[in-house]
């Protein structure tokens, strides 16, 4: 909840809880406690402005990223979405701990706002067609042997995951599909269980 695009994935989750019936609970994470607090069985960085995200989060107001990144490190298993900012974030901590997905990232890669598009990726994580909607998007120069494409533009690939964690160009909570979203609460579950 630093910045960003967080509401349509409140949303998002909340219809793919329903569809799966599912009971959630979602936490709104702005400072370190609140991570604290929720001890999350999943955790999902939306798309915004990552240079803001990393001001916000590291600020002495907030330590929700050190701690954030810290935690998905230490459970290795923990299921995560980031999506386009938080694609850029998950790739590119900039501390001392390393890739959390293993994936070379470079911002901002189409062009400007102008050259922001909508189109039919290949989403094999979840089986099939999706809209990608690809907002000031990044790209993936290339991805590490810990990451594996899980969705593709084309030639190109915009989704990797490292293990339950995955990474996304695009803006999944956008689309009318909730599948990401789904994949996200059922890989809870199963790690949980
Ligand atoms: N351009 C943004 C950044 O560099 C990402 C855009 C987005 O999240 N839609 O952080």
């Amino acid at each position: 909840m630093l910045q960003g695009a967080r509401h349509a994935h409140v949303q998002a989750l909340n219809s793919a809880a329903n569809e799966l019936n599912i009971p959630l609970q979602i936490f709104e994470l702005r400072k370190d406690n609140d991570l604290f607090e929720a001890n999350p069985d999943a955790i999902i960085l939306p798309g915004g402005e990552s240079s803001t995200m990393r001001l916000i989060g590291n600020g002495t107001n907030s330590q929700l990223l050190p701690k954030l990144f810290e935690l998905i490190r230490e459970k290795t298993d923990l299921p995560v979405m980031g999506t386009c900012a938080g694609a850029i974030l998950l790739s590119d901590p900039q501390d001392e701990g390393g890739k959390i997905v293993d994936a070379i990232v470079d911002r901002n890669a189409y062009g400007s706002q102008s050259e922001s598009f909508q189109s039919t990726v290949d989403a094999s994580l979840i089986s099939r067609d999706f809209l990608g909607i690809f907002i000031r998007a990044p790209r993936f120069l290339s991805l590490g042997e810990n990451s594996t494409a899980i969705v593709s533009h084309g030639e190109e690939i915009v989704g990797a995951r490292t293990n339950n964690r995955i990474a996304l160009t695009f803006h999944p909570e956008l689309s009318n599909d909730n599948g990401f979203h789904k994949w996200l609460i059922s890989k809870a579950l199963e790690v949980r269980s």
